[in-house]
């Protein structure tokens, strides 16, 4: 087992990584940057190196600083976390390099996991389903005709080198596709520094279900069941659920077998998510996340698995230990990601903590670096909280949720509590009656 471990991150998900290791008797090292010298991360960690100034770029984008740091305290290993440099094939290359395990997959299998198209053709090689659409990328226009007249309209352009959201543009008919092309292209070269890009079928009511895997790179290969993410503003997640009131146990389990067999067939080492989008009883993927997910803790609430102590133990090259037959899907369980934001207008809310009080009792986790005296930088994500909650069924969940959403207490700063609590009592998602449009609908509503 590994002594020490560097983390490469900040807020929440450093701590989480953090935690996890404090378990298993590992010692850690932050990183951060001069913004986040208070940081609950920096404070709790064993070691902490200062990296550089505030913005990303200087400082949690910084290879060489974080490496350095890692040389200097003698990590064994780098967390990356999520964001930043977690699914940057070469950060995972020079890690490794430097002599340090890279917890996480193998740089080729982030490499091709991060170019969409090459996600998509290695779909389809190793058997899991996927939208139709463009045999690869989309060159000309003429091409780009000939395709829309063949899978039909409305069309998604999709820019390879996407992701969080960015580089997607609708197409309705045949005249609106050239433009729609030409404004994909221009925005993934300015967001990404490349205008590859595919098309898909547009796909009008589907769900955003994701299926949870821990691989152990020799074959070994489980999933933790799935997460319902379809509610989403933005194309950015808010609320997830677990396990997903649109599936049944037989569509479940044909999910969860079709990904871990290829995934298996892939050798494909660490924890790792398959985004689908599920229409009338039809999976079709979209994307795989070669790291851990901000909304991972609902299926650890669910299977009972602290998958960060999982993926570190596979990341020494353990096989994986948990047997798929082993796993007990237990109960139900919600997440609400809260942002410092203003809930009307998402204007962005930084700023210091002037009290706070989490929510506590059976069944509620809070996964925070947030507290009082605490000031928020504004340099980085809003994701200030995730609060998560586990009942017996869907219902207890649902109720469990709204009393700790009622009890959670962020002084002097905006946050999306008050959203939350109205969706969650909204009696389309009491029912578990939504897709990936209904968020954004019901809020152009209100
Ligand atoms: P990113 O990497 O930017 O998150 P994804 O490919 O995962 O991009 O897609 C993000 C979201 O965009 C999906 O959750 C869904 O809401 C929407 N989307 C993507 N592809 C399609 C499609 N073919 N039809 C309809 N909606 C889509």
């Amino acid at each position: 087992m590994f002594d020490k471990v560097l983390i490469a991150n900040r807020g929440e998900i450093a701590l989480r990584i953090h935690r996890a290791c404090k378990e298993m008797g590992i010692q850690t090292v932050a990183v951060h940057s001069t913004a986040d010298a208070d940081a609950m991360h920096v404070r709790l960690a064993d070691e902490a190196v200062c990296i550089g100034p505030p913005p990303p770029k200087d400082s949690y984008l910084n290879m060489a600083a974080i490496l350095s740091a890692a040389n200097v305290t003698g990590a064994d290993a780098v967390h990356p976390g999520v964001g930043f440099l977690a699914e940057n094939a070469d950060f995972a290359e020079m890690v490794e390099e430097h002599g340090h395990v890279f917890i996480g997959p193998t740089p080729d299998h982030i490499r091709v996991m991060g170019d969409k198209i090459a996600a998509k053709e290695k779909a389809i090689e190793i058997g899991i389903p996927v939208v139709p659409g463009s045999d690869g990328g989309i060159e000309t226009d003429a091409e780009a005709i000939a395709v829309g007249r063949d899978i039909g309209f409305p069309l998604i352009i999709k820019a390879a080198a996407g992701g969080g959201g960015r580089g997607m543009k609708v197409a309705n008919s045949l005249e609106e596709l050239p433009e729609a092309l030409a404004l994909c292209r221009a925005e993934a070269k300015a967001a990404f520094g490349d205008d590859a890009v595919y098309m898909e079928r547009y796909l009008g009511h589907p769900r955003h279900i994701e299926v949870q895997v821990l691989a152990d790179g020799m074959g070994g290969c489980i999933h933790l069941g799935e997460r319902d993410c379809s509610l989403q503003r933005r194309h950015q997640k808010v609320v997830e659920e677990a396990p997903s009131p649109a599936l049944n146990d037989i569509e479940r389990d044909r999910i969860g077998s079709v990904v871990t067999s290829a995934l298996s067939k892939m050798k494909y080492r660490s924890a790792g998510t398959i985004e689908f989008l599920y229409e009338d009883g039809e999976f079709f993927f979209i994307e795989m996340n070669t790291r851990l997910q901000v909304e991972h803790p609902i299926s650890e609430m669910i299977c009972g698995i602290d998958l960060v102590r999982e993926q570190i133990r596979v990341a020494t090259g353990m096989p994986v230990r948990i047997q798929q037959e082993d796993i007990v899907f237990s109960g139900h369980s919600i997440e609400c990601r809260v942002t410092a934001e203003d809930p009307e207008t998402f204007a962005p809310s930084p700023g210091r903590i002037t009290d706070y009080h989490a929510p506590g009792g059976l069944g509620v986790r809070v996964d925070s670096h947030l507290y009082s005296g605490y000031s928020i930088p504004p340099f980085y994500d809003s994701l200030v909280s995730k609060l998560v909650v586990h009942g017996a069924n869907r219902n207890e969940c649902l109720m469990r949720l709204r009393r700790a959403l009622e009890e959670y207490v962020i002084g002097g700063i905006k946050t999306t509590i008050p959203l939350h609590e109205q969706i969650i009592s909204e009696q389309a998602f009491i029912n578990g009656d939504y897709d990936i449009h209904w968020l954004e609908k019901w809020m152009g509503l209100k």
